[in-house]
């Protein structure tokens, strides 16, 4: 597996249900950070479509290949599903899961998503785990335990400080163009980690809204080891922004 500590800052792309073959010609035309940027310390993945892995992968350098999920199963007869095991086969090293719109729309539950983590880290791939809270729990003062019951739930026994990441996504700011305050964010991710036994030294990542007009200011937080950026990933000059940030 690819040691995660080693990276001062993880960067990961979530195309989601976007992309086609000329958009990711023109993508990796003008994407600028494989060219100017030999910064080792900096960790770019990019999460496409499945259909669209091998085509990135075979066209890209410099960059990670990230699934967007995987299988609960391990192989068979699940119809449409994409095992763990096949996304290492293509070359995957990390693996979205738990997004909150797999959790919304697919009724992904915490028990699932660890499992789904399970099945990545046994294929060497490390899991993204996405945690975050509704803006109704946020505004009844629930984060925090949202948070920490998900955490707790999501993450398997065999996680650790090397092998997952997670993702904080409040869901109110995903695609709203919303997002926290710096401190909420901060303070936020300070509780993951100091607060939340077994996740202190986690890279802890940010998602939702992330533009480039905020991106160094996340990523200069304290507590911040990195964004989870939807989507402004799919404007290359604003990607290669949000890189260089
Ligand atoms: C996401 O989908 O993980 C995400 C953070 O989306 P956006 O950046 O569009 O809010």
């Amino acid at each position: 597996m690819i040691k995660i500590q080693k990276f001062d800052k993880i960067i990961a792309a979530n195309w989601k249900m976007n992309g086609s073959i000329k958009f990711i010609n023109n993508f990796i035309k003008k994407l600028t950070f494989e060219n100017n940027n030999n910064n080792s310390s900096l960790c770019s993945i990019i999460c496409p479509p499945f259909t669209y892995s091998n085509y990135l992968l075979n066209n890209l350098k410099n960059h990670y290949l990230g699934g967007q999920d995987c299988s609960l199963y391990e192989g068979g007869a699940y119809t449409g599903d994409i095992s763990a095991s096949m996304l290492r086969d293509i070359g995957c090293q990390f693996c979205i899961i738990g997004h909150s719109e797999r959790r919304i729309y697919f009724k992904e539950t915490n028990q699932e998503v660890s499992i789904k983590a399970i099945n990545s880290l046994k294929n060497n791939i490390h899991p993204i785990i996405c945690i975050g809270e509704t803006l109704e729990q946020k505004k009844n003062n629930k984060t925090k335990e949202v948070l920490s019951k998900q955490i707790i739930e999501s993450t398997p026994k065999n996680s650790t400080k090397n092998n997952t990441i997670i993702a904080y996504e409040p869901i109110w700011a995903i695609g709203t163009g919303l997002t926290p305050s710096l401190e909420e964010i901060n303070d936020i991710h300070n509780f993951i980690k100091n607060k939340i036994s077994n996740y202190e030294n986690y890279k802890i990542i940010y998602g939702g809204s992330v533009k480039s007009a905020i991106s160094k200011e996340i990523l200069n937080l304290d507590y911040v080891d990195g964004l989870l950026v939807g989507g402004a990933s799919l404007d290359v000059a604003e990607f290669n922004k949000i890189l260089s940030s």
